[in-house]
């Protein structure tokens, strides 16, 4: 099997990868209250660069995704069909992630709950339906 591709990890996002490391998933938020993700050394929304990590709730909602059906990197290759999911968090922020289900179960808005997976020595965000 192809091994499974690393994240580029820069001083920038470490805190984000720590963070799933210790279970917890982190936000960017500034000090004018802007949150995002992913990690950025500065708000998108106001350029300031003075701002924190803040851990998520875990709660989030399906904003929208797509069904691999063909692997893209041999990795992935036994995981087909999987889905790519933009999900909300309770706090605002969109991220990229996985809802851990059969696509005949993703449903526009669903709430889900953060699952962190440790997968390949690798601590990923994923999300399962609530
Ligand atoms: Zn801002």
């Amino acid at each position: 099997m192809s091994e499974f591709p690393q994240p580029d990890i820069t001083e920038i996002n470490k805190p984000f990868w720590d963070g799933l490391n210790n279970g917890e998933l982190l936000f960017q938020e500034c000090t004018n209250g802007h949150r995002w993700m992913p990690a950025s050394d500065f708000c998108p929304h106001c350029l300031s660069n003075i701002f924190k990590f803040k851990k998520a709730s875990g709660k989030g909602k399906l904003i929208s995704w797509v069904i691999y059906n063909k692997a893209h990197h041999p990795a992935f290759e036994k995981i087909i069909p999987y889905n790519v999911a933009i999900i909300e968090l309770e706090e605002g922020p969109k991220m990229v992630s996985n809802v851990l289900c059969e696509k005949e179960k993703l449903i526009p808005a669903m709430k889900l709950m953060l699952k962190i997976e440790k997968i390949n020595g690798l601590s990923l965000a994923k999300f399962l339906p609530l």
